[in-house]
């Protein structure tokens, strides 16, 4: 079983992986809180993959669930509950992964670049330096371990990882719009297996 995950409130959420999720308010309802997890988990083998999703937005629900939490889909009369995630909804989730990582790894790449390039021009530029060789080496090497450090977390963790978010997240938009439509298309287009039928009950109070 996984550990509790500590939890800051009304905050960005923060995956294992240490990724910032932004709060996103688009037409899409993918990826619920509650289903990322569970992908993350899955992907881990933390995790069986089968169990009751949202026929629509595939967030975990719990067997007395009648609505779900996260998009407001009635398990009765709207899509009905799914015992498995798509494939290819966890590989959209793969892929929105994988391009802010990308995009959070190139732009640390850059910081490292300028933190190297500055130091340079630096220990060049002084002539206090210029003509110290020893000086200049420390010099240099400081500005390589805190400043490249320094500017690879705020270029990677800041503008990398906002870039990353919005290009992965309008990308996501196109796939789930092609997802809905191929789902939609007819019964057996891929819509996850359809949970076991499960007896009449009470809707939840
Ligand atoms: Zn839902």
């Amino acid at each position: 079983m996984t550990p509790p995950r500590a939890r800051s409130g009304s905050g960005p959420l923060r995956l294992g992986s240490g990724e910032r999720r932004l709060d996103h308010d688009d037409d899409c309802p993918l990826f619920s809180e509650r289903l990322e997890e569970h992908l993350v988990a899955l992907s881990r083998g933390e995790r069986p993959r089968s169990g009751r999703f949202c026929g629509h937005c595939y967030t975990p629900m719990s067997p007395e669930r009648a609505r779900c939490a996260h998009c407001g889909e009635e398990a009765s009369s709207g899509r009905r509950p799914v015992s498995s995630v798509p494939e290819e909804v966890m590989a959209m989730l793969r892929r929105q992964r994988k391009t802010e990582r990308a995009w959070v790894t190139g732009y640390a790449y850059l910081g490292l670049g300028l933190a190297i390039v500055g130091g340079l021009a630096l220990v060049l530029g002084l002539p206090p330096l210029r003509e110290n060789l020893l000086g200049a080496t420390v010099t240099y090497a400081l500005v390589l371990i805190i400043g490249g450090r320094a500017a690879a977390g705020l270029l990677g963790g800041g503008v990398g990882d906002r870039q990353g978010y919005e290009r992965a997240r309008s990308r996501l938009l196109s796939e789930w719009e092609e997802w809905l439509l191929r789902r939609d298309a007819g019964p057996g287009a891929g819509g996850g297996v359809p949970e076991a039928e499960r007896p009449e009950r009470a809707p939840d109070a």
